[in-house]
């Protein structure tokens, strides 16, 4: 926050449910602009940086803190952290009060040069700072830069109390026309996991392996087919079903923890399981996921979300399925 008024759940009233769902600037926000007064500078620099801020209160009463015409500060969205009561807001919902054309009132003497948003939670509490949070915001984020043109880096998204680090100071000075010492805060504070979200607003690249890559292993009863032609490289690899265990395995090494989307393909045909059970591994132990091999060859079919652990990503393809079919093992891709 600019201003230091803590927040409770009943000094001001609770922002519409009716607001509308989306704002012209960015889909996923609520548009809760600001109306009856300008809390902001139609002009300015250029925004050249992006100010992650802690309301020290919550997401809807905060809103509507912020979006008082009394109150002399503003900042571009909010975001939510968690569902606090009945009623409240869902986790990572995001909020618009001031147009990004314009320049809120977040940062004192760096309000014309950047974009500020201001978090549900506290400096001294992590438990605000969710993972809906950090999902929601690094998207974002990545949306200023995106569309401002500024590095996705931590020279460019700081934090309100960026002061406290000699290396930004320096860089800023030199680099963003700001006096970087002109804010007091300390928001959004040491709790905030800066290492988790910038690699949110930077996913590694997809992990794809086919095959005939390192990471797959299946036994000798595993054919090797070259003849379909929607298959992913220039083979695949195939088993009669039965009601034995001998799963065909793709395994990519160093993928960092996350959130991923787990697809597959396959080369497709009526001799193939329409229930081909893929097993896939995650934080959470592992899940069994039956596709239909005779329909959507040629393609990534997704599998499911999951969480990882940092490490090794694994699916395996089982050969218990309904006999008198074959079930394909070809590919699987991580995203993040
Ligand atoms: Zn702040």
């Amino acid at each position: 926050m600019n201003t230091k008024q803590f927040l409770t759940l009943s000094s001001v009233s609770l922002v519409g449910a009716s607001a509308a769902l989306a704002t012209a600037d960015y889909g996923p926000a609520v548009d809760r602009m600001i109306t009856g007064c300008s809390k902001w500078y139609t002009s300015g620099y250029g925004h050249k940086f992006a100010v992650v801020h802690s309301m020290e209160g919550y997401y809807l009463t905060g809103t509507s803190y912020l979006r008082r015409c009394d109150i002399s500060a503003s900042c571009h969205y909010t975001v939510n952290g968690k569902t606090d009561y009945a009623g409240d807001a869902a986790p990572g919902e995001i909020s618009q009060l001031v147009r990004e054309a314009y320049y809120a009132w977040h940062a004192t003497c760096w309000n014309q040069h950047s974009l500020g948003t201001e978090h549900e939670g506290f400096v001294g509490n992590p438990a605000w700072f969710t993972d809906a949070m950090y999902q929601a915001s690094a998207l974002l984020h990545r949306h200023f830069a995106d569309k401002f043109g500024f590095a996705k880096d931590r020279n460019h998204i700081v934090g309100h109390g960026e002061k406290s680090n000699a290396a930004w100071c320096s860089y800023a000075s030199a680099n963003l026309g700001i006096n970087p010492y002109c804010n007091t805060h300390t928001d959004p504070g040491p709790y905030w996991n800066w290492t988790y979200f910038m690699s949110l607003i930077n996913p590694p690249a997809p992990v794809v392996v086919d095959n005939s890559n390192a990471g797959f292993t299946a036994s000798s009863a595993w054919a090797t087919g070259t003849a379909a032609g929607d298959k992913y490289g220039a083979n695949y690899r195939w088993r009669s079903t039965q009601a034995v265990s001998d799963p065909a395995s793709w395994s990519a090494s160093n993928l960092p923890a996350g959130t991923y989307k787990i697809y597959a393909w396959w080369s497709a045909g009526s001799n193939r399981s329409t229930a081909a059970p893929y097993i896939v591994y995650h934080s959470g132990g592992s899940t069994t996921v039956t596709m239909n091999q005779q329909a959507n060859g040629g393609k990534w079919n997704l599998l499911g979300t999951f969480n990882l652990n940092a490490g090794t990503g694994k699916v395996s393809l089982s050969c218990w399925a309904p006999s008198g079919y074959v079930v394909v093992a070809d590919a699987i891709k991580w995203v993040r």
